[in-house]
C-alpha cells in the first residue's frame, strides 16, 4: 500500500499524457506508466487461468509463435515505440475459431484469436491488426477505457491485488472493452506509421476494413468492430494518411500467411 500516495499525488498533478501519431489526445491519466504493466499482468494473469480462454501454448506451437512474434518484432524494432522496453509486448493466442477479433491489455499483453488469423488474408493485415492493437497500449488508451468502464479505485486494488474476484471480471470483459473515436484513429494512424517503417505495405490494416466492408452481407461483421467502432472513412484516412509519407509501396506476404495458417490448429 505504501505506493498508493505517490501514485494518487501524480494523479492530482495531473500526468498529462499527450498522445502522438501526430494527434495530440490531451488526456489525463491518472496512471505512471509502471502501473500500465503492473495492472496488465494482473489482468492478462487472471484472462489466463480464470477465463474460459483456451490460450494456445506457445511451446507447443513453435511455429506460430515464432511467425506472430517476427510480426511484433518488426514493428518493435521500427523504434517508434515510446514504451519499447517498459512493456513486454508478449503475444499469445487464443483458440477460438468463431472470434474474429483481438486485443490488448494496458502494457502490452496482446492476445490474437484464431478466428481473426483466419478471417485475414495475408500478413500485412494481421501486422496492421497487431499494430493497431498495440498502439492502444502504447497510448494507454487502455488505461483510459478501463478507468471509464471500471473506476481508478477497482484498478488500483486490482493492481494491488486486493480484489481477486473483480480482476477476474474486468480481465473477462477486457475483450468487449471499446475506444472512443480519437483513440481509434490514432491506433489507425499508428498503425500506418509504424508499418511504414517495416517491409510491410503500410495499409495492412485498412485491407482488413476493406474485406469486412466488401462481405458485410454475407458474413457476421467481426467481432473486432464491436470493440473498434468505426470512426468513420477509416479506410480512407489510413490511405490518405500513407500517401502523405510518400505512398511507399510493401509487401502483404500472401503466400507465406497461407502457409502460416496450414499450420495453424
Ligand atoms: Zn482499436
Amino acid at each position: 500500500m505504501k505506493y498508493r500516495y505517490p501514485l494518487l499525488a501524480s494523479a492530482v498533478l495531473g500526468l498529462i499524457t499527450l498522445a502522438g501519431c501526430s494527434s495530440w489526445l490531451g488526456k489525463v491519466n491518472i496512471f505512471p506508466v509502471e502501473q500500465d504493466v503492473a495492472l496488465g499482468q494482473q489482468v492478462a494473469s487472471s484472462f489466463e487461468t480464470g477465463s474460459a480462454a483456451v490460450v494456445l501454448d506457445s511451446g507447443k506451437h513453435k511455429q506460430l509463435y515464432g511467425y506472430i512474434y517476427g510480426i511484433r518484432d518488426s514493428i518493435l524494432k521500427t523504434n517508434l515505440l515510446v514504451h519499447k522496453n517498459d512493456f513486454p509486448w508478449r503475444v499469445r493466442v487464443i483458440h477460438n475459431d468463431t472470434i474474429q477479433n483481438a486485443f490488448c491489455t494496458p502494457g502490452g499483453y496482446i492476445y490474437v484469436y484464431t478466428g481473426l488469423m483466419k478471417y485475414l488474408e495475408s500478413e500485412d493485415q494481421l501486422a496492421g491488426v497487431m499494430g493497431h492493437e498495440m498502439a492502444h497500449a502504447e497510448k494507454r488508451h487502455s488505461t483510459d477505457a478501463m478507468t471509464r468502464e471500471f473506476g481508478a479505485n477497482l484498478l488500483l486494488e486490482l493492481i494491488f491485488g486486493t480484489n481477486k474476484a473483480q480482476l477476474l471480471q474486468v480481465a473477462t470483459g477486457l475483450a468487449q472493452l471499446s475506444f472512443g473515436r480519437d483513440a481509434e484513429t490514432e491506433a489507425d494512424n499508428c498503425s500506418v506509421d509504424w508499418l511504414y517503417q517495416t517491409s510491410y505495405n503500410p495499409v495492412g490494416a485498412a485491407g482488413f476494413f476493406e474485406k469486412i466492408q466488401k462481405e458485410k452481407n454475407q458474413v457476421n461483421v467481426p467481432e473486432f468492430l464491436s470493440t473498434h467502432p468505426d470512426p468513420g472513412n477509416r479506410v480512407a484516412n489510413m490511405k490518405k494518411r500513407w500517401s502523405e509519407k510518400g505512398g511507399k509501396p510493401g509487401q502483404t506476404y500472401t503466400e507465406r500467411y497461407k502457409k502460416m495458417l496450414s499450420f495453424m490448429p
